[in-house]
């Protein structure tokens, strides 16, 4: 597959190409451009021009274009599930999964944007204001650079896309490496659906390369990035001599606090949020921190539960669980599962690895000093529990990472649970159930390391806009 770059399918004006790899098979399934400087000018060159006109249009005309998007994607919907899952080595079941959101926050986003007017105040008795008029308006930002990471690389980024063009801003994406493909069929569909060639784009290539000239840009107004804290603080420094609009959506070691009077096999059947995508969902519950009365039987609830679940093929329809993104990843995984052993955890269950493919695990014995209960995120289908006896315990091990995305809490006394909430430092609390939740109207982000700014419906549209103040003088 080529860029599209100003509308047109191109290569990298070098010539170099990259291979996108099956994770199940290891077979090459196609090729992407490996974009170089001259690209990548053009490029944002382009996205200025289209930013201007694109800005200048009213927001029926672009929401007009835009209620295009979702019917386009739902007559493509097999072609899109199956390359995600050639791609990805995401089960065939959970890729649409992906598309039912985009499909969502495009439909939502363009309603929501038909309620967002400004503010207005007349006669503020601030000496020097009486008389006068005042009203906001919001205006586009210019070029976005979207940036998303490979787990769920619709959903991701059409948390950024779909706002920053409903409010009038160009986009330029710069996918994952793995998941390359689905992203051109992406933009391609979306130009299909009357964005014009100049308002989407896709520069592709490694982001240490093109992820970085993009971000260095003084062309580009905005980045919206979401991937890992190491790279976005890379970003952040990268890019720090034009301030950007910077939006991050980073990593996060999520907490799942399950207190002693709590529903146990409640609590093992939201463990599946783990298990979907092979476990690499930023707000997945990374850290289950179960109190010791009931530590031993919640393991072994567990692991009997966990037999019930196919590994395997990712095109089979019957697979519950496919491969990690590739097989460097998956070592890591391995890695991390050993290191937290040779910190003296036991290994229940798991854990082994073949090419991509990773068993879920179980950890018990995990104590509050180990790597994974404080900073070390495990992207994969790891299950670390860690014991407590008292509510501080619980919420000083939740609260003993700098990150801060999501955490869960179950509690047979709600009043608990609540007073819990209030407690926990992240961006999202989830009652009754494990941390993975994410409605499409709710502002979504993280405390601490784990972000800067909030996506989702309204706080999208205002993160992907300027709000400009208009001051009409001596009226009386
Ligand atoms: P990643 O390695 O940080 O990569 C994310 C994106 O950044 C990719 O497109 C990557 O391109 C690009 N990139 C890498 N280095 C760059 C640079 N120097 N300049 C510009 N761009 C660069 O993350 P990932 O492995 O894809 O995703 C997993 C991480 O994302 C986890 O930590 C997870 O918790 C987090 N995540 C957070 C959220 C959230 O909403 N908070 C959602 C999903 C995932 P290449 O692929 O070419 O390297």
């Amino acid at each position: 597959m080529e860029m599209l770059i100003g509308g047109k399918k191109c290569p990298a004006a070098g010539g170099e190409v990259l291979n996108a790899i099956n994770p199940a098979t290891g077979e090459v399934i196609g090729t992407f451009p490996s974009a170089g400087k001259e690209d990548v000018e053009r490029c944002l060159t382009l996205a200025r021009q289209g930013a201007e006109r694109w800005g200048a249009m009213s927001m029926d005309a672009r929401t007009a274009v835009l209620e295009n998007v979702p019917r386009v994607f739902e007559a493509h919907r097999d072609e899109l599930c199956a390359l995600l899952c050639a791609e990805m080595g995401k089960p065939i079941r959970q890729c649409g999964e992906d598309l039912d959101v985009t499909v969502e926050i495009f439909k939502n986003l363009c309603e929501e944007a038909r309620h967002l007017a400004g503010s207005s105040f007349m006669d503020l008795s601030a000496a020097g204001c009486m008389g006068d008029v005042q009203f906001t308006r919001y205006e586009p930002l210019g070029v976005v650079a979207c940036i998303a990471p490979f787990n769920f690389p619709f959903d991701t980024l059409t948390q950024k896309v779909a706002a920053a063009l409903v409010m009038g801003n160009s986009v330029v994406i710069k996918p994952p490496t793995d998941v390359t493909l689905s992203l051109i069929r992406y933009t391609e569909l979306l130009i299909e659906a009357g964005v014009p060639g100049d308002v989407a784009q896709i520069v592709t290539g490694h982001g240490a390369d093109v992820g970085d000239m993009v971000v260095r840009s003084e062309k580009v107004d905005a980045i919206s990035f979401t991937g890992s804290t190491e790279v976005g603080i890379e970003i952040c420094r990268n890019s720090a001599l034009y301030l950007h609009r910077m939006i991050m959506e980073l990593g996060g070691n999520d907490p799942f606090v399950i207190f002693g009077d709590a529903d146990l096999d409640h609590a093992v059947q939201e463990c599946w949020m783990r298990l979907r995508n092979c476990g690499q969902t930023c707000c997945a519950s990374k850290r289950y921190i179960v109190h010791n009365s009931v530590k031993n039987a919640f393991a072994e609830k567990l692991v009997q539960w966990l037999t019930g679940f196919k590994t395997g093929d990712p095109a089979d329809p019957a697979t519950d669980v496919g491969t990690l993104i590739n097989e460097r990843a998956a070592k890591e995984v391995e890695e991390q599962i050993a290191h937290t052993v040779r910190q003296g955890a036991k290994l229940l269950c798991g854990g082994e690895r073949k090419g991509a493919f990773l068993t879920p695990a179980v950890l018990v014995d995990v104590t509050p000093d180990m790597d994974v209960a404080k900073d070390m995120e495990i992207f994969g289908p790891v299950f670390p529990i860690i014991g407590f006896d008292t509510e501080e315990e619980a919420l000083a091990l939740a609260n003993q990472t700098s990150y801060g995305l999501n955490a869960g809490c179950m509690s047979g006394d709600m009043i608990r649970a609540l007073r819990v909430a209030s407690k926990l430092q992240a961006g999202t609390v989830v009652l009754n159930g494990c941390s993975t939740w994410r409605g499409p109207e709710i502002p979504f982000g993280g405390y601490k390391m784990s972000g800067l700014g909030r996506e989702g419906g309204r706080y999208s549209l205002l993160t992907m806009s300027q709000e400009k103040t208009v001051a009409i003088r001596y009226v009386r």
